[in-house]
Parts: structure tokens; sequence; C-alpha cells
């Protein structure tokens, strides 16, 4: 399918006159459509939730329009917690999914009633010791090892991934809670990542509800919902298939009924963390190609770079690369396209044919909602660009501003040197 920006070149001249590229720009109108669609795709099931995996994009605003759907948020850290709670969120629309997690995270989870999902066996008697009495309500996240794996393609390795409790570990850990008094139970996996398929979410399904069935039967655990976290995908390039969300729904309706109901469970809620898939395709990177350069090949340089946008460095992930203006130009130039940074691999794309490219271009990199701006970082000094809000009725706001020389020396503000910096350039 190809792929098309949410902004225009005549749209871009008029935003850059106020926010100069590169900027994060996210399409109101595509994340409200979609979590629309994902609760009507879970309409069946009455206690569904989506919390929001908030360090996809933890931006207020964004977050906000999920909420309005009544979509809660998933946390992983102090500062995620602190964020949900000074947006107003509710305890129990709170999620704390973390790993190998600070005393001071738990308690401060605890405080705020946050639903804590443990991510280890000895995470209980860290728990009880930080917290003193465990909660009444507890999630254990399960990591039942080895390949996962969709009849014979392999989706990812679980046996590999440092998170959740083995499978006799949830068995023994639901036991120990129970004697601990707690009395609702969770079960969370996330056993693979970005999947353009609508047959992860179902298969997971049915392996956690056999699951949950099970404990039920054997430690008398009184399951209330059942949480298959994040793993959605999205189609980054243009020759995938985006998943539909209402096959998924589907999907675990049929698994829900096969297993769960006449298991006497049905009314066990799903749960999701969704990322990636709430607000990946509703984000976009606008830059602008400040230099071109010609030697053993062709390079265009932009005025973003890995700083901005992490994952084509981190992962080689691919992003897809629209020239405004020239969405209907032939692709017959062959470029990286390139950051500023002293790293080789800071470069948005490799041999890419794409129009030929002017200085001055507006070159937008596509699907950057999601664990985009959000895993910047600040090497080389680089400064985390702002954030636009391209709201339903075509207005333009900023949801966050650019950071300033000031915020990168920040740290440095109980030390003599941070008055000799010229803050006025
Ligand atoms: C990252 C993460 C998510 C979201 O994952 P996506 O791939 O963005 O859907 C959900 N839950 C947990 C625990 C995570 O770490």
């Amino acid at each position: 399918m190809k792929k098309v920006p949410f902004v225009t070149k005549e749209k871009v001249d008029e935003i850059v006159k106020q926010y100069p590229t590169p900027f994060h720009i996210y399409d109101e109108k595509g994340i409200r459509e979609n979590v629309k669609a994902l609760k009507e795709a879970f309409s069946w099931n009455k206690g569904f939730k989506e919390y929001f995996a908030v360090k996809a994009t933890p931006n207020p605003y964004l977050i906000n329009i999920l909420r309005e759907f009544g979509c809660g948020c998933d946390c992983s850290s102090l500062t995620e917690l602190m964020l949900s709670k000074a947006m107003g969120v509710k305890g129990e629309d709170i999620m704390f999914s973390s790993n190998a997690t600070p005393a001071n995270e738990f308690a401060y989870a605890n405080e705020i009633g946050a639903i804590i999902n443990l991510d280890d066996i000895t995470h209980i008697d860290f728990l009880e010791k930080t917290i003193g009495k465990l909660p009444e309500t507890l999630s254990c996240r399960f990591n039942p090892g080895g390949l996962f794996k969709i009849s014979t393609s392999i989706m990812d390795n679980p046996g590999d991934a440092k998170y959740g409790f083995t499978t006799e570990q949830m068995y023994e850990g639901f036991k120990i809670l129970k004697e601990k008094g707690v009395k609702n139970f969770g079960i969370h996996a996330f056993l693979a990542s970005n999947t353009v398929t609508n047959d992860y979410y179902p298969t997971l399904a049915k392996t956690l509800f056999e699951l949950a069935v099970d404990l039920k039967d054997k430690t008398g655990a009184n399951i209330k919902f059942i949480n298959l976290s994040g793993g959605i995908g999205i189609p980054y390039r243009p020759d995938q298939e985006p998943n539909d969300i209402y096959t998924i729904g589907e999907g675990v309706r049929k698994v829900y009924e096969e297993v769960l109901v006449p298991a006497g469970m049905g009314d066990v809620a799903i749960y999701t963390e969704l990322g990636r898939f709430m607000m990946g395709p509703y984000g976009q990177l606008v830059t602008t190609a400040v230099h071109e350069k010609h030697t053993h090949k062709e390079y265009i340089g932009l005025d973003a770079c890995a700083v901005n946008l992490m994952r084509p460095a981190m992962y080689g992930a691919y992003h897809h690369i629209t020239v405004l203006g020239k969405e209907d130009a032939p692709c017959d130039h062959v470029y990286d396209v390139t950051g500023s940074l002293c790293e080789n691999n800071d470069k948005f794309a490799i041999d890419r044919e794409l129009p030929k490219i002017d200085k001055g271009d507006y070159v937008v990199i596509h699907d950057t909602g999601a664990h985009g701006f959000a895993m910047g970082y600040n090497y080389n000094g680089k400064l985390k660009s702002a954030e636009l809000l391209l709201k339903e009725d075509g207005s333009v706001q900023l949801i966050r501003r650019a950071e300033t020389p000031k915020d990168y020396f920040a740290t440095f503000d109980c030390l003599d040197i941070y008055e000799k910096f010229d803050f006025n350039n």
C-alpha cells in the first residue's frame, strides 16, 4: 500500500514559520479512529481495557486523547508512574509492568494504587519487604521459554528473553500469593514484538487462557484479568499488509469462548498494553535536507539525526521516507539518508530509491509515533526536537517544545561552570 504522509508540503511551509524542522508531528484524527476501532473489536468483552504503553510515546496530550476512550496507562518506571498520576489517571487504570524493579518504584506504584505486574517470583518477597502487606490484586508475567511460533513460522524467542515467570514458577507463585492473602489475580505475557499478522493475539490468548484454566483448577486463584500486553505491529514497509484489529478481536473472542467460557471463566477481563499499534503510524518526523554529498556514495544530510529517531541506527529498522512535493516523482536516485552524528550508523536509510532530493526539500520519515521521540538520547550533545499535534480541525498545537542548550546543561546547575555557559545563542 502506498504510504502517504498526513502533512503536505503546503502545510509544512505554514508550520515552519512558527516551528522549524526537525519536529515530530502527530495526527489526532488517525489516533482517534484507531482507538475507536480497537474498542469496537473487543467490545464483546465486558471488562476490556487498553493500558497504553506510556514508554512508546510519553506525551500527556496524546495519552489524554486515548483516555477519552477509556484507556489507562501501562508504566515501567518511576517517571512514567509520575506522569500518569499527574494526568489524573486513577490507580486501577495504571498497570505497572516493570522488570528489575527498584524498591522505590514498587513503593510509589503501590502508594498511587497502580496494579502491580510482577516480573519474577523473587519479587514477591522483595515487594512484601518494600511495602508490607501485599495488595489484594496482583498480576504475574509469564514466559513459557522456547520459541514463539505461529504454525511453522518463528515469531520471537521468549527463551532468550529476560522477562517473566517460568510455567512452574507461575503455579508456585500463585500458591504463595494466595497464602499471603492476595484475592484477585492477573496473568500477563509479551511473547513477540511488532507482529504483522492477525494470528499473534489469538495464538497468545489460547496459551494464556489454557494456563489460566489450569492455574485456577490447581491453585484456586480467582483470575480477574488476562493481559495480552503489546506486540501488535504496524506495516513499516509499503508492501506489508496491515493488521486488521477486527479480525484480531474476533480471533481472541473465538478462543475465549472455546477455553474460558466452558471453564466457568466467562467473566475474565481482557487487557492490552499496546504502544506501537496505538501511535506508531500517527507520528512522522519532519526534517529538511540540508546537505548533499557525492563521494563513494550519494548522501543526503538531514537536520535530524538518530537522537530524534533511533530505530534505524539501533535495529536497522526500516522507516519509509517521502519527499514532500515529490510524492509522485519517479524514484530514480539511490541515497543514504543521514543525520549529523559522528557515528556511521546514523543513517535513516541506506541505498534507498528516492526521487531526486534538493537542498531545502522536506523529508518526512514515517511511522515515528511510537518508540520514536521517546527513545531519543543526547549523544553528541544533540538536542531533542519539538512535538506537534495536527488537530482534527487542521490547526497545529505545540505539545512539547524543543530542547535548548539550557536543558542539556541543566544537570551542571549545581556547579560553578553553569554560570559560564553562553545561553544566548
Ligand atoms: C514495550 C511494552 C509494551 C508495548 O509494546 P508495543 O510493541 O509498543 O505494543 C507493552 N507492555 C510492556 C510490558 C512493554 O515493555
